[in-house]
């Protein structure tokens, strides 16, 4: 087939169709694991394998009786049943928590079997900790040498009082590289001047007094912090490049054991029976893990059991009101003669996540205790016995828990010390240590917060910090630049290392787990020349084998993701930058909410641990507590997005979650973290030192960084030694696809008879592909259909199929075609996100795998695994790799959707004429409408006398495709925020889209799409008794098809400005494509037509007669609430209009459930992290 020539436009609606729908509520991710590595030495990575794994034979599936019988010998609780979390495994964590160092935090607390009984918390007056963080900015820097000793004296802005200060840095706080603009937080007490030429308040740091925080937004892991003691660099290396690393056995009876100790801790039992029966259920939920370590349920149990000896004696020993006589607390600095017991009386949280950006850090507790210390001095000498001296004190405790062989190793301690900090702050108390409790010794340590430690670990902390805030600040500012200065922007990236040096140290590198993607950063990113270092044979030995246009590629596509991540961390900051109230004014906050106590979820949303177990543990609604202010909607927050709940400003992100269902004056949100109202006011108490009759929470928009890490990832993963070198050739070197010459099809079977010409090609092609074909799809070209068929033929083909894109919706749409297959199929993801019709194949529906055969076989065996992805690289990979070979690319161009004006249209704004009707029946298509007669009634009821008026015009049959315009309406554009809408335009589009329903057109028939969120959040507000009808972004069109689509401009205004229309334009014509049998644009035209962008557009409306000009009173002509009042019954127009040609529409549409619910689709994210980055945007604009 001879190459042809695709214009970019083209190709971008293809690609956007292909990964359609962009789904803003964070795509599952692929494979990562959600252990935690907490208190087990990571492992070296081992080269990804490229095997695939298959069931030996001696897994053979096991009857399904077997699987479904509910008995057992040992007579287990069949509770268990409900709480296996296979999604943990299969789909990955949720990307919204991947910023957390070394998984820390991906593992959850499973859902404990008792309700947990948790104290409450409240600091008599004389242990309640002082605020003494003051936020600065620096305003200038100042070296000099006293006593040849180097200090820098800061000048710098109190940020609340604007006042200015001077901070002295000495001894070992001097290395930190502080630079005006900076952004610092001092910890300490201030003093006046001595100097009589200066009497501005000044502290000095130094190694005895105070703390210094630089960038204190950065909020690093007390786990990356506490790693770093070795190596700087690997902390902030594994931050960036996220791995799924290998699981080993340890690690995961270590997570089992710490979620049996915070059970028993939680629910305050010990008992054999009961821990018995927790390690059974833990054993049970971890099956997936079990199965990737290959291990069985009765092994698990007896290593986990073997492990957990220590519990109950611990219980006895240390669970008590007071010490116990031999309750022994260590205290490795404790001198002769000293001695100290311990008690544990109360609990008060466990896996409490805490964020100080007063540190600059946060961390997850494994547990946070009321600790009760007796410190017994033995008075007694050699020479003579004394009574032995008992001091007593309580105070809270981080407990953390550590399954390893390493006791008290300096990791550990530093890791304890820094959440004494976060806990202190969190409970506004003194918090003098924190506890490790070693299971294999059973021994609990004492760990002080140490001076001394403290300092070095933040000393350590800035510098970390420091080398973030490089990567940050480069990329910020490139931003000036703009988007075709790519290269400039790159090269501009590298101009201040962002990683500290290696150590260079053989031994320490030989087993370091970040070795692979250190060597390759030193290679491709650092362009390191290394012959004679100690680890020279380490680095040759890794990256020997990369050509230097693999280094290049590698660094350009790091380059482009660190761009990316900038915004990211500029919104997250605001959670304590700015007040509730600032923030709302931006929109992306709730402010001044309150918990409704009455609220009880609908089973519906209510969640379980096979759905949304991990981040959605709690349902609870929020109220606005004073009324009369903008409601909800009118903000950038929507349904599906990422929230934090804090409580201004002490308690930050006491619960992260995601929004369920949005009101005006209420939200419904599920959460990972019991948000417990009297606890809360009970902190609060604590720390303010006042009683308050309420809790006012603020709900913020968070931002999902850890995306990137994982793409980093995907990226890294190529160029390591011992990867997948054909995909390195293929991608990178452009190394020609391999294509088999005899086809194997030959003889086609008859599903693929019912394929036109084009997508038998297409098959054909594939079945072939030795490497990869890519097939270009213009809009309603049978995409679905063919992608269907390629599965069937590459099963029947005896071969194995990933079947992935950006949204649920695709992904289902395609399985729906595969529902006469006689093949396995296994649909990975969320539950509530897959379509009810395409549940079947999930796990959750399967009978539950109660041992690791009956899972291997669920998991392993069916030959199509269908999923969701997350990659930003793949859009761009299919241009690269169409451009290098156009001969692997088969095109479809029969489309089945739009009649012959609407394709007009998109041919010849898009698709340079290379569009055709795939039938007669396709090109005539219109829209009739089953009830005219309401137009009678309307006109009955208005007063509106034109005949045809603009509304009867707009509804006729030969109406095909229109742009109405608004320029004599006073319909202008206005802001909310830094949201702009249209209401006269909302008011058209509202009446417009009831004529139709009125007419007898049915919602599902119908789509409404905006550039403009608040725009739609107008819409669906006129039209919230329209449940079905779905409102569009321009991105979210993608993929999606409607008898009849009505597109909002918005932009009406003297001085032309079309804002985002200008970069969005193409994508808007896109969504024209959406349209089926009417297409109405309204929009003003004075405005619009002034961008010479959209000057091509105008003249073939204007040619083809297309225009509609609206007269001045246009939105005032017509009463609909008066017709749908006296509107007769209508019927449904469907079979009126559907031929049934049409092969792309999605199935699942209409009343059994369908495509995706207006309410999803309105207001959900725009900045998340699959929108308008870069990745995406670099397609779109690479041609403009
Ligand atoms: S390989 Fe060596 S230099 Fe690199 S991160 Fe690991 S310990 Fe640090
Ligand atoms: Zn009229």
């Amino acid at each position: 087939m001879p190459p042809v020539t695709r214009s970019e436009v083209e190709e971008t609606d293809f690609l956007q169709s292909l990964f359609s729908e962009l789904d803003n509520n964070a795509p599952a991710a692929p494979s990562c694991s959600p252990t935690r590595r907490r208190g087990i030495a990571p492992q070296p990575r081992t080269p990804r394998r490229a095997e695939k794994r298959v069931p030996s034979p001696r897994k053979t599936p096991v009857a399904r009786g077997g699987i479904e019988s509910e008995s057992n010998a040992a007579g287990r609780v069949t509770r268990v049943t409900q709480d296996v979390d296979y999604e943990a495994l299969m789909e990955g964590v949720e990307d919204w928590d991947w910023d957390d160092m070394n998984s820390d935090c991906l593992s959850p607390r499973k859902s404990s079997p008792v309700k947990p009984k948790r104290s409450k918390f409240s600091v008599p007056d004389e242990k309640r900790k002082g605020d003494c963080a003051t936020r600065c900015i620096v305003k200038s820097v100042e070296e000099r040498y006293v006593s040849s000793r180097s200090e820098k004296i800061l000048t710098v802005s109190v940020v609340r009082t604007k006042e200015t200060r001077h901070v002295v840095l000495k001894d070992d706080w001097t290395h930190t590289d502080v630079r005006a603009g900076d952004t610092i937080n001092v910890i300490g007490v201030w003093s006046k001047a001595s100097s009589p030429e200066n009497d501005h308040m000044t502290i000095t740091i130094d190694s005895k007094h105070n703390l210094f925080i630089h960038h204190p937004d950065i909020l690093l892991t007390a786990t990356a912090l506490s790693n770093a003691s070795q190596c700087l660099r690997k902390p902030l290396l594994s931050q960036m490049v996220r791995s799924s690393s290998d699981v080993t056995p340890s690690l995961v009876w270590g997570n089992m054991l710490h979620e049996v100790m915070q059970t028993c801790l939680s629910v305050e039992r010990w008992d054999d029976k009961f821990i018995n029966r927790c390690i059974e259920e833990v054993a049970q939920r971890g099956l997936g893990e079990l199965l990737r370590i290959d291990m069985g349920i009765d092994q698990a149990i007896t290593e986990v059991k073997a492990r957990a000896k220590g519990i109950k004696a611990f219980s006895e020993k240390y669970i008590a009101p007071s010490p116990k006589p031999g309750a022994y607390l260590t205290n490795t600095r404790a001198a002769r003669g000293e001695s100290s017991l311990l008690a544990i009386p109360h609990l008060y949280d466990v896996e409490e996540d805490i964020w100080s950006p007063t540190y600059g850090l946060k961390g997850k507790l494994d547990a946070s205790v009321e600790a009760v210390v007796h410190d017994v001095d033995d008075c007694s000498t050699p020479f003579a016995k004394a009574a032995p001296q008992v001091k007593k004190h309580s105070s809270p405790m981080p407990f953390e828990i550590k399954t390893g062989r390493a006791v008290a190793g300096m990791e550990h301690r530093a890791q304890t010390m820094l959440y004494t900090l976060l806990m202190g702050e969190r409970y506004g108390a003194e918090v003098p240590s924190g506890l490790l409790y070693y299971t294999q010794s059973e021994e609990v340590v004492r760990v002080p917060a140490a001076r001394n430690e403290i300092r070095a670990l933040f000393v350590m902390r800035n510098e970390m910090a420091g080398y973030i805030m490089r990567r940050l600040r480069t990329t910020a500012l490139l931003t000036g630049l703009e988007d075709d200065d790519e290269d400039e922007k790159i090269s501009a990236a590298a101009i201040e290392p962002f990683l500290p040096p290696t150590i260079d140290d053989n031994r320490t590198c030989g087993k370091c787990y970040a070795l692979d993607t250190c060597m390759l950063y030193r290679k491709a990113v650092e362009e390191v020349v290394d012959d004679d270092s100690e680890i020279t044979d380490i680095y040759q030995l890794k990256t020997g084998h990369l050509t230097p246009d693999q280094a290049g590629f590698f660094k350009r596509w790091e380059a482009l993701i660190s761009l990316e991540e900038k915004d990211l961390v500029r919104f997250r900051k605001e959670l304590w930058t700015m007040t509730a109230d600032e923030r709302e004014e931006k929109g992306r906050c709730f402010g001044r909410m309150v918990l409704d106590a009455s609220y009880r979820p609908q089973p519906s949303i209510k969640p379980t641990s096979q759905k949304e177990g991990k981040i959605h543990r709690s349902t609870y609604r929020f109220i606005k507590a004073t009324s009369g202010i903008a409601s909800l909607l009118s903000g950038h927050m929507g349904v599906g997005d990422a929230v934090t709940v804090s409580v201004e400003p002490e308690l930050l992100a006491l619960a992260r979650g995601f929004i369920v269902e949005l009101f005006p004056d209420s939200v419904i949100l599920g959460v990972d973290h019991e948000l417990d109202e009297e606890l809360v006011a009970d902190r609060l108490r604590s720390k303010r030192g006042a009683f308050m009759d309420q809790v006012l929470f603020r709900i913020d928009k968070d931002e999902l960084f850890g995306g990137m890490a994982r793409i980093r990832d995907n990226l890294a993963q190529l160029f390591y030694a011992g990867g997948d070198s054909r995909r390195l050739e293929l991608i990178v070197d452009l190394a020609s696809p391999r294509f088999a010459t005899d086809s194997p099809t030959t003889e086609l079977e008859s599903p693929l008879l019912q394929l036109n010409e084009g997508q038998r090609r297409a098959v054909q092609k594939v079945v072939c592909a030795q490497d990869y074909a890519l097939i270009l799809g213009m809009p309603g070209t049978g995409k679905t259909t063919v992608i269907a068929a390629i599965i069937k033929e590459l099963v029947k083909a005896g071969k194995t199929v990933l079947l992935s894109s950006y949204t649920h919706s695709a992904v289902d749409t395609i399985l729906s075609k595969l529902d006469d297959a006689d093949f396995g199929i296994l649909r990975l993801g969320n539950l509530d996100k897959i379509h009810p019709a395409i549940q079947k194949y999930t796990l959750a529906a399967k009978p539950l795998a109660k041992t690791i055969e009956q899972l291997e076989q669920q998991v392993m065996s069916p030959p199509v695994v269908a999923t969701t992805c997350l990659s930003g690289l793949e859009i761009s990979l299919f241009r690269r790799l169409s451009d290098a070979h156009p001969e692997a690319v088969v095109d479809l161009t029969h489309q089945y959707r739009m009649n012959s004006d609407i394709m007009l249209l998109s041919n010849k704004l898009i698709y340079s004429d290379r569009l055709k009707c795939g039938s007669q029946a396709v090109a005539t298509r219109s829209l009739s409408l089953p009830n005219e007669k309401f137009l009678r009634f309307l006109h009955a009821q208005s007063t509106c006398r034109a005949s045809p008026c603009w509304l009867t015009h707009l509804m006729s049959e030969s109406c095909k495709a229109v742009f109405v315009d608004t320029d004599q309406v006073p319909a202008r554009d206005s802001r909310v925020g830094d949201l702009v809408e249209n209401k006269v335009e909302a008011q058209l589009v509202y009446q417009i889209t009831e004529c139709l329903l009125g007419c007898g057109i049915t919602q599902d028939q119908i789509g409404v799409i905006s550039l403009y969120r608040q725009q739609l959040k107008l819409l669906s507000h006129l039209l919230q008794d329209r449940k079905e009808l779905e409102m569009l972004t321009a991105d979210r069109s993608q993929g999606r098809d409607k008898d009849c689509i009505i597109i909002s401009m918005v932009r009406s205004n003297s001085d032309g400005l079309i804002g985002e229309l200008v970069k969005d334009w193409r994508r808007m014509n896109v969504s024209f494509t959406r349209a089926r049998s009417k297409l109405i644009i309204v929009g003003s035209r004075k405005t619009l037509q002034g961008a010479p962008l959209l000057s091509e557009f105008f003249d073939l409306m204007d040619n083809q007669g297309w225009i509609l000009t609206l007269p001045p009173d246009a939105h005032l002509m017509h009463d609909f609430a008066a017709a749908r009042r006296n509107t007769p019954k209508k019927r449904p127009a469907k079979e009126m209009v559907d031929d049934g040609t049409n092969e792309d529409s999605a199935p699942l549409r209409g009343s059994e459930g369908g495509s995706v619910k207006r309410s999803k689709n309105v207001g959900a994210s725009e900045e998340s992290i699959l929108k308008g980055r870069p990745l995406l945007r670099d397609v779109v604009n690479a041609h403009k």
